[in-house]
Order: C-alpha cells, then sequence, then structure tokens
C-alpha cells in the first residue's frame, strides 16, 4: 500500500483538522517532507453515531513497518489531522523510540500538549498481543522474543495509554472509518507478500479465538498445487498475491511485478493474458469466500498489488460478474459490486490505529 508522505509544513503550522464534507476521502494530497501541514483536503469525517462511542480527546495512530514508521493524528471527533513519516529503526528500543518521536513530532505540530491525548494505538507485523501491549516474531521490524513494546512507549510518553493491534487489524478498521458511508461490516483484503483479511463485524475486530481470523490465505486453491511455507500444496496465497504474481511473472525487473504485468497482458502477451486472469480468478475466490463466510458488505482491497488500481478492480470484478452468470445464487449477492479498493493518498492502517488507541476497536 502506498503511504502518503508528510508535506512540508506551512508557516502557519498545524491547524486542528476541520471537519470535510461528510463521505469525502482525501485524494492522495499529502507528500514530501516530515510532516503534514494539516489533513488533506476532504478528510473523511466519521457518522455522529461512531464519533459518539469514541473516548473523549485526540489519539495517534502509528503504522510501524519494516521501512517507515507512519503515524498520524486523529481528532475528537474522528476527523484526520496531520501526519508524519519517520524512517525505521529495527529492534525493540529502536521502534518504541521511533514511535514515542512520531507522537511528539505530531503533539508539537497540533501545538498540543501529551495530556490532551485519550491514548495511542500502534498497528504494527508479527505476533500481537493487544492484551498485554506485546510483540513477537516480528521480523521485519527486528523483533525476535517478545517485547512489552506498549509499555516501553508509554514510558517514554510520560504515561499516555498505549495499545497494540495487528496491522492488517488496523487497516480494516481505518478502511471501516474511512468509507464515505459507515460500514460495520467490512474486510479488508490485503494482496501483499501474502494475502490476508482483517475483518471488522457489527464495528469491531474479529481476531477469532486464536488470532487467526480471516487467514484466508492458506484456504486450498489448488489440490496438489504449488507448495506453501505453511506446510500445504495450493494455498490460495501462492496465486493471489503479490508474491506470487512476482513468482509467476518475474518481468524485467525495472518495473513491480504487477505493473509490468498488466502492462504485458494489455499489450496483447498471451502468456501475460494468462498470468492475469488466473490471478483475477484467485483473488475473486478469496473475495467470494469472504462474502460467503461473513456477508461483509464490503471487501476493501488493500496492499502493495492494489497500487494497480482500477485495472486491478476491473479485472477481480469481471470475475466476480462471470462466475455470478451461471448462477443466480451468486448473482443475487451482488459480488462485484461490493468490492473496492483502498483509499490511496490516507493513511489507512495508522487512522485505523489512532481508533485502537482511543479503545474503538
Ligand atoms: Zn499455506
Amino acid at each position: 500500500m502506498t503511504w502518503p508522505r508528510g508535506a512540508s509544513a506551512g508557516p502557519e503550522g498545524v491547524a486542528v483538522p476541520v471537519p470535510a464534507p461528510a463521505g469525502a476521502v482525501a485524494p492522495g494530497a499529502v507528500s514530501g517532507g516530515a510532516v503534514a501541514a494539516g489533513p488533506p483536503a476532504g478528510a473523511p469525517v466519521p457518522a455522529a453515531g461512531a464519533a459518539a462511542a469514541v473516548a473523549a480527546g485526540w489519539s495517534v495512530g502509528l503504522d510501524v513497518g519494516g521501512t517507515k514508521t507512519l503515524g498520524v493524528l486523529v481528532a475528537p471527533d474522528g476527523a484526520v489531522g496531520p501526519s508524519v513519516r519517520l524512517a525505521a529503526r529495527p529492534g525493540g528500543d529502536g521502534v518504541a523510540g521511533t514511535a514515542a518521536e512520531a507522537v511528539r513530532a505530531l503533539l508539537a505540530e497540533a501545538g498540543l500538549p501529551a495530556g490532551a491525548l485519550a491514548g495511542v494505538g500502534i498497528g504494527l507485523p508479527g505476533i500481537v498481543d493487544p492484551a498485554t501491549g506485546r510483540v513477537e516474531h516480528a521480523v521485519n521490524l527486528g523483533i525476535e522474543a517478545a517485547v512489552p513494546l506498549a509499555a516501553h512507549v508509554q514510558a517514554a510518553l510520560d504515561g499516555v495509554p498505549v495499545r497494540l493491534e495487528n496491522d492488517l487489524n488496523v487497516a480494516a478498521l481505518g478502511a471501516a472509518h474511512l468509507l464515505p458511508d459507515p460500514a460495520p461490516d467490512l474486510a479488508f483484503l490485503a494482496l501483499g507478500t501474502g494475502l490476508a483479511a482483517g475483518l471488522v463485524l457489527d464495528g469491531r475486530l474479529r481476531r477469532g479465538a486464536s488470532g487467526v481470523a480471516g487467514e484466508i490465505g492458506h484456504l486450498v486453491h489448488v489440490p496438489g498445487g504449488l507448495p506453501c511455507p505453511c506446510g500445504q500444496r495450493g494455498c490460495l496465497e501462492q496465486y493471489a498475491s503479490g508474491g506470487a504474481l512476482s513468482a509467476a511473472w518475474p518481468g524485467p525487473g525495472d518495473r513491480p511485478a504487477p505493473v509490468a504485468l498488466f502492462a504485458a497482458a494489455d499489450s496483447g502477451d498471451a502468456g501475460a493474458v494468462a498470468v492475469r486472469d488466473r490471478f483475477a480468478g484467485a483473488v475473486a475466490a478469496a473475495v467470494r469466500v469472504l462474502l460467503l463466510t461473513t456477508d461483509v458488505a464490503h471487501v476493501v482491497v488493500g496492499g502493495g498489488v492494489s497500487e494497480l488500481g482500477d485495472p486491478l478492480l476491473r479485472v477481480v470484478r469481471a470475475r466476480l460478474d462471470d462466475e455470478a452468470r451461471d448462477s443466480a445464487f451468486l448473482a443475487a449477492m451482488h459480488m462485484a459490486e461490493r468490492v473496492t479498493l483502498a483509499p490511496r493518498g490516507v493513511p489507512v492502517g495508522a487512522v485505523g490505529a489512532a481508533l485502537v488507541g482511543r479503545k474503538e476497536s
């Protein structure tokens, strides 16, 4: 997923986010520099009901990845404010230090004291325990053994409450918050190196009994098919992820595999068309599984592959329509209409993390 870069701060500094017309989603307006100069034009505003359920105060959400930490300040009414982007530092101390630095930068930019914060939420990869605030096996972050990250960051911020959540889950929460219409039921389908979905049902995260709800990448899609690191063969993830595309279409290397593949298919390369269509079929299968198991109103496609934009949406919707053509049952589900792309230019994961920070999860 493409996160916005922070725009250079304007001379007037950061203003308190101003609510925009309901339903508006910020375009890719935020770019460059360390800290954005206020809310992107058209920043979304939550439904009144959602705002009413939120703990009072501002919150900061952080989306921590292997190369960068993206932070955003969210106003008490849920409006999305300024953002900050910092280079990642590895290890528990590095991640905690960067997180605290991002929070301080946002507070300074907005002229707010730490006491104005209801909380800080952090979304990150690895095995995250929201109850204890510990993370382990976050290989991309240089974290192996369990680290009490929430406690470390909380101590660095003089006691501001800090909560952790899985990065996919915060993306799902953020996507639900940012949709033009209130979305109490939503699946966020991440097409990244792997394939997995985050689920928001009845307005709350559905983590599952053991935290694997939405791990549909390991449903068998092709019996006896490609081997998967999970030990099975033919897992959906081997056909419907960015990693799968890179393996199936290595390309010339000067462009991301998905972009090169779709361009080749558009130019009539029969091999590329076959790979693209197989990919579209596998993504459509993922969407179908999510709709049939959860009946969510929206399946929002995110992750690196979603940067393809409308061409991706087009082939997936076409495949879903093809499947519905022979089935009155599937046709009645209106599957294609329920698939959308994650908003671009908006820090979806960081926004969701901010909601976690104020217990809206
Ligand atoms: Zn697998």
